[in-house]
C-alpha cells in the first residue's frame, strides 16, 4: 500500500479508507496479516496489519525492504483522450516505468483537459500493483506548442504515421534516455502542427509501422521500445 505519511522502522501508519476496503473486501486480509508499505520519499517497507475495520486501518512497519529509487527519465507527451482511454493510457504509462506525464492539447482534440485527482489515483494504483516506488508526475493538460515552447531539449520523439517518420527501431538505436514519447489525439496531428513541432532541434518524427494505431496503442507500443533503452 502507497502511505503519504513519513515511513520508519516501528512506526504505526494509518491507511486511507479506500485501502482499509481493498485489504479487507477486495483482498481478505486481517489484523496480523504481512503487507509492504512504501513512498517515494521513504522507500518500501515489510508491515503487519495493526488494525482493519471498514473504513479504517492501521500498519506496523518493520524492516525496510527498498531504498527510496528515482525512475529513469522517460516523459510521456500525449494529448487528452476520452476519459476511458485515458485512464487506461496513465495506469500503462505508470507500468511501463514513465516519470511523468504532460496531457497536451492540440488542433483536433476533442478533450480539453484532465482530473488530476482522478488520474493521480489511478497512478498510484498502478505503482501500487507493479511494486514500483514512485509516482509520475502529472502536469495540467496545456497547449501542445506552449509544453514544446517550455521543453528542456530533452530528445523527443513524436509518433507519426507519415511516410517521411523514421522506423522507431532506428530512432530508438543508440538513444539513451532522458527521452520523451509525444502521441497525438483520436483523430491525429493536423499536418502543420506537426511541422511545427519537427522543425523544433529537439523533435524527431518516427512511425511505428503501416498499420493506424489508436492513440493509446501507439502510447504503449513506444514506452515499451523506449523503456527497453533504459536497461531495466
Ligand atoms: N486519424 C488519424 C489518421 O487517420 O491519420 C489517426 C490518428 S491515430 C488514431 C492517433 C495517434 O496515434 C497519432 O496522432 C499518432 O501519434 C499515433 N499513431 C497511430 N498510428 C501510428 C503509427 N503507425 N506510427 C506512429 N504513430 C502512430
Amino acid at each position: 500500500s502507497y502511505l503519504d505519511a513519513p515511513l520508519s522502522e516501528g512506526a504505526e501508519i494509518h491507511g486511507t479508507p479506500a485501502q482499509a476496503h481493498h485489504l479487507g473486501t477486495v483482498l481478505r486480509r486481517g489484523p496480523g496479516d504481512a503487507v509492504t508499505v512504501f513512498n517515494v520519499r521513504d522507500g518500501e517497507f515489510a508491515a503487519t496489519i495493526a488494525t482493519l475495520r471498514k473504513d479504517r486501518c492501521a500498519f506496523a512497519l518493520g524492516e525496510r525492504l527498498r531504498a527510496p529509487a528515482a525512475e529513469p527519465d522517460l516523459r510521456l507527451v500525449v494529448a487528452v483522450l476520452k476519459r476511458d482511454a485515458f485512464d487506461w493510457v496513465v495506469e500503462k504509462a505508470t507500468e511501463l516505468g514513465v516519470s511523468a506525464i504532460h496531457p497536451v492539447t492540440t488542433r483536433r482534440s476533442v478533450v480539453d483537459r484532465v482530473n488530476l485527482d482522478r488520474l493521480s489515483a489511478i497512478a498510484r494504483g498502478a505503482a501500487e500493483q507493479c511494486e514500483r516506488l514512485s509516482i509520475p508526475v502529472i502536469q495540467l493538460a496545456r497547449p501542445l506548442h506552449a509544453v514544446l515552447d517550455s521543453w528542456d531539449g530533452t530528445p523527443l520523439l513524436v509518433a507519426a504515421e507519415r511516410r517521411d517518420a523514421l522506423p522507431i527501431g532506428h530512432a530508438a538505436h543508440g538513444l539513451r534516455l532522458p527521452c520523451g514519447w509525444l502521441v497525438g489525439p483520436e483523430g491525429g496531428f493536423e499536418g502543420g502542427e506537426l511541422d511545427d513541432a519537427t522543425r523544433r532541434a529537439f523533435v524527431t518524427a518516427v512511425a511505428l509501422g503501416p498499420r493506424i494505431l489508436r492513440a493509446e496503442t501507439a502510447v504503449v507500443a513506444g514506452l515499451s521500445v523506449l523503456q527497453a533503452l533504459a536497461g531495466d
